[in-house]
């Protein structure tokens, strides 16, 4: 007769070692097995120390235990390789609520199924809102579970009960004994009643404390199954003595204040336990690392982080499809890493292949050229594609070339590198011939595969394999979840992160399962609920209170984005403590845990004007480069053998003007810009493009001089000829765009045919079509400007320029700029020096004139046309009063600010000091290119060498 006995325990005893020997004893007594359940891998590390020799094991162990008893052929698959499976078939046709399956989805569909299954339900059962996906599952078990004998861990379980059920006599297990567990999910339920009608012992222990009513309702549930409630008293001894709640300002302070905390503790390292409340251990091991504190915890690292496994992902999905260099660039990358090239040589091989696809060295030319040609099927054997994978591992000879390099290599940092990615490459290698062993002896040596899903197989390999860093401190910090916290066995305890809404969590089911769901009375043992996860979360914090004497809380006070951040509801009685952990008290004070911590100390009472004595080398530094940083100033000593001649061109003068740096590095110093994969037709090929055919069709209608009225007979076939310049143009920008796509392409051509037609409507409003100006003509077109400017100093300047077109009416003249883009001009802009071409050409011009005609002309405006905006006169120009408003002949706005009277002549350069501003820029054209832009571009290429402050880019914006 079988026994099934519940008992209770103390949360600290669980896997006590008395309880432990005893079962070993029985273990040793028993032919059949005997097996010791836990809850967490924590624990049954725990219990593996205290009691070797022991079978301390899992629900899923047991089950593979029984399938493999009864010698059932099956390859298990872990839940991100069942997501994989359900990849292949919602590519298959499958609609659900009225979507269609995308492959986006499959993750979804994956852990609807998986949570289902966790429930105990058939797909008989399927709860009515996800019917519409009954179909993929079934095909699923069909395919996979059925067909291929492929179990992910709930099937495994679900075939165990029904080997149970079926075949009780042939399973070899005379008892189990089962500790720790607050609650059991309802596939373990129905696992324990199934060892129960198998006649197997079962002996439960649970924790027994009062407010743990989670407990309280598992105990039920086994109670109406057949188990025996052997509980005697509750279990009431509470440790703790002392509770505190400290708020931090952040993240960042809360673990750099928790670490200060521990280095200041009277306690030693192993007396103290951290509970992360989010689980997310990587901050304790950063920050533990920064404040060296050790932490009683392996340091591992994912494979997937790992050169040789990218490089490894890359050479599988290679395809022998044409690609560009940059679709190539991620390879050289990658075969660049493996041989550790970096720095200066890595970016000139990059340099190399991107301009001629020549390699530098050949062996890695090799590589790069033996990944390209291989070729993979669409779809084979699992085993083959296996089998191909590691022959081509082979091929690459990487072991060799790791070796090599470890032998060569003198710094311990790079051999510490190397050795990771020797480490890694063996891990891919065992775990892939494992896995053909598996296969082979499982007899599953037709399994089908597809090339994608074998991409996304070895993509999960790399996230969860991992590499071994650096050994646990066994004398460190430890480090605890809320299911195995009461291992702690130390005086002081810290709970970090108890925020409102970190803890107690909101619960959500898996994939697409709703609580409603669940709640038809279909899933037979509890449900797990929100009010089920609601008392389990209660009952782990209770749990606090027998672990330790000492706990302190902390949370992250403030506001986010949404809502105020506040402690856990839970910690509703807890006085707050009035240490804060803040980044002003921590960089305040006069003590330092690091050298590093010193220099941030050091650095900020600097920054506050106190004089530091003894300052160490790199604050020393840093502060000098901020100070450069701050200053931005960049003088050059240009080594030239003859004086430089007085001559420059108006754009050169206003490049200067937007940010004198850009322009040192583009037109002096002639640094070109890095190549980039083209995303964009480029700007100035667009403008050339504009400019180009605005000028043909003048030319052709032998504008220059003519009359507009003269003209407007003349003019009736422009629009198809510009449709007919564009098209014969547009092919030039085709080919050298060779890297954008067909539809992009397509799209930028169809956005600038339709600008080019409202451009010539604008151009017949504004000009054929205005009575005001039918006397009026197009002067000049691209007319070149050469002329001298005596400048305050009493030098002379020689300026350079091209003017767009001028137009005259006797004598009066207008100057106009055409522009690809969006165009305007202030009169700040014209001070500055960014905006000089208008009034600088309207100067030439009419000086010019008066010179040749011995006449007085003067320049009644001078205007950008946009081709973005080729209506607008308002605020891209600059006009006398006379031509602004309701009378103006040329149709300028009344919304025009920039009204002067005196343009084009002596006085308007006086009132503007531009002769000045000149001045200056022509000098610090010469020697001077500080960081000082006025206009600061967001897609400069020079941002990552000039280092910008956001302080000077701000004053650039206003
Ligand atoms: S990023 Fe701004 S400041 Fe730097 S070079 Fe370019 S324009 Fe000048």
């Amino acid at each position: 007769m079988s026994e099934l006995n519940l008992y209770g325990t103390h949360v600290k005893d669980v896997a006590n070692k008395d309880r432990l020997q005893k079962v070993f004893e029985l273990q040793k007594q028993e032919k059949s097995k005997v097996f010791y359940v836990l809850p967490s891998q924590m624990w049954l590390q725990e219990a593996r120390r205290k009691r070797p020799g022991l079978s301390s094991t899992t629900f899923d162990d047991i089950a593979s235990f029984i399938l493999n008893e009864l010698t059932i052929p099956y390859v298990p698959l872990s839940e991100e390789e069942r997501t994989l499976f359900f990849l292949q078939y919602v590519r298959e046709e499958v609609t659900f609520r009225g979507e269609e399956v995308v492959s986006g989805k499959a993750r979804a569909y994956a852990d609807t199924y998986g949570q289902l299954k966790r429930l105990g339900l058939d797909l008989a059962d399927i709860p009515t809102s996800l019917l519409p996906l009954r179909e993929l599952f079934q095909r699923y078990e069909e395919r996979v579970v059925s067909g291929r004998s492929m179990l992910d861990p709930e099937n495994t379980i679900l075939h165990a009960i029904k080997l149970l059920k079926q075949a009780p006599e042939q399973i070899n297990i005379s008892a189990i004994v089962i500790d720790g567990y607050y609650d059991f999910s309802p596939l373990q339920m129905l696992f324990i009643e199934a060892l129960k009608e198998a006649r197997i012992s079962v002996k439960i222990f649970v924790p027994d404390h009062s407010n743990f009513a989670i407990v309280d309702q598992t105990v039920k549930e086994l109670l109406s199954i057949g188990f025996e409630d052997q509980r005697v008293n509750r279990k009431e001894m509470k440790l703790v003595k002392q509770q505190e709640l400290i708020a931090a300002s952040t993240n960042e302070e809360q673990w750099c204040g928790l670490m200060e905390e521990i280095r200041l503790s009277e306690w030693t390292y192993d007396q103290i336990g951290l509970l992360v409340v989010d689980d997310r251990t990587d901050d304790v091991m950063k920050y533990a690392d920064r404040y060296m504190v050790p932490v009683n915890k392996a340091k591992k690292r994912k494979l997937s982080t790992t050169s040789v496994h990218a490089l490894l992902q890359l050479a599988l999905s290679n395809t022998t499809a044409p690609k560009s260099k940059w679709e190539q660039l991620p390879l050289v990358e990658q075969v660049l890493r493996i041989y550790q090239v970096s720095g200066l040589e890595f970016a000139k091989q990059k340099q190399a292949f991107i301009q001629s696809a020549q390699w530098i060295n050949e062996q890695h030319q090799e590589l790069f050229t033996f990944i390209q040609h291989l070729q993979w099927e669409k779809s084979a054997a699992f085993i083959d594609y296996i089998s191909k994978f590691r022959q081509v591992i082979n091929k690459m000879e990487l072991f060799t070339v790791f070796n090599e390099q470890l032998e060569q290599a003198e710094d311990v940092a790079k051999l510490q590198e190397i050795a990771n990615e020797y480490k890694a490459l063996q891990k891919i290698d065992e775990h892939l011939s494992k896995y053909e062993k598996l296969l082979l002896d499982k007899g599953l040596e037709t399994l089908m595969m597809t090339h994608d899903l074998f991409i996304d197989w070895i993509c999960g390999l790399g996230e969860s394999l991992q590499l071994f860093e650096a050994r646990a401190s066994k004398q460190g910090v430890s480090i605890y979840t809320w299911r195995d916290v009461s291992l702690f066995q130390g005086e002081q305890l810290f709970v970090v992160g108890m925020n409102e809404g970190a803890f107690p969590a909101a619960h959500h089911l898996s994939g697409y399962v709703q609580e409603r769901d669940i709640l038809s009375g279909t899933v037979r043992f509890s449900p797990p609920t929100s009010e089920h996860f609601r008392l389990k979360q209660q009952a782990y914090f209770e749990q606090l209170q027998y672990v330790a004497k000492s706990i302190t809380f902390t949370y992250v006070k403030g506001i986010d984005a949404n809502h105020p951040l506040l402690p856990s509801a839970l910690l509703e009685d807890l006085k707050e403590s009035d240490q804060m952990w803040t980044w002003e008290n921590r960089i305040g004070r006069e003590y330092a845990f690091s050298s590093e911590d010193q220099q941030d100390k050091l650095a900020y009472h600097l920054g506050k004007g106190c004089i530091v004595e003894n300052l160490p080398k790199e604050v020393h530094e840093l502060r000098g480069r901020l100070d450069r940083l701050e200053k931005g100033a960049e003088p050059i000593s240009l080594n030239q053998t003859h004086p430089v001649k007085p001559v420059v061109s108006v754009t050169a003068l206003e490049s200067y003007a937007r940010c004198p740096f850009r322009y040192g590095m583009e037109r002096v110093l002639q640094v070109t810009e890095p190549q980039a994969i083209q995303e964009n037709v480029s700007p100035l090929d667009i403008g050339d493009l504009m400019h180009s055919i605005i000028e043909e069709i003048y030319q052709e209608l032998n504008a220059v001089g003519q009359s507009f009225v003269a003209l407007k007979e003349k003019i009736g076939h422009i629009p198809e000829r510009i449709e007919e310049l564009f098209e014969e143009k547009w092919e030039q920008v085709e080919k050298q765009s060779p890297e954008i796509s067909r539809l992009d392409l397509q799209m930028t051509k169809q956005q600038w045919q339709k600008r080019l037609r409202r451009f010539w409507q604008a151009e017949r409003k504004h000009f054929f079509d205005n009575a005001n100006l039918e006397q009026m003509h197009i002067m000049a077109i691209e007319k070149p400007i050469r002329f001298e400017l005596p400048l305050s100093d009493e030098k002379t300047l020689v300026l350079t320029g091209k003017a767009d077109r001028i137009d005259r009416l006797n004598n009066s003249i207008v100057v106009y700029d055409y522009k690809s883009g969006h165009a305007s001009v202030k009169m700040e802009d014209v001070q500055s020096g960014l905006k000089l071409q208008l009034p600088l050409y309207a100067f030439a011009i009419r000086e010019e004139l008066e010179r040749l005609e011995e006449a007085v002309f003067q320049a009644d405006g001078a205007s950008y046309i946009s081709l973005k905006e080729p209506n607008k006169r308002a605020g891209n120009g600059i006009w006398r009063t006379e031509h602004v408003g309701k009378s103006s002949r040329y149709n300028v706005s009344s919304f025009c600010r920039n009204r002067e009277d005196h343009l084009g002549n002596e006085q308007f350069l006086i009132d503007h000091q531009l002769k000045e501003r000149i001045t200056e820029i022509w000098e610090g054209m010469q020697t001077n290119f500080p960081v000082e832009p006025l206009e600061c571009s967001p897609f400069c290429s020079y941002r990552t060498v000039c280092r910008v402050t956001d302080e000077k880019r701000e004053q650039a914006k206003s």
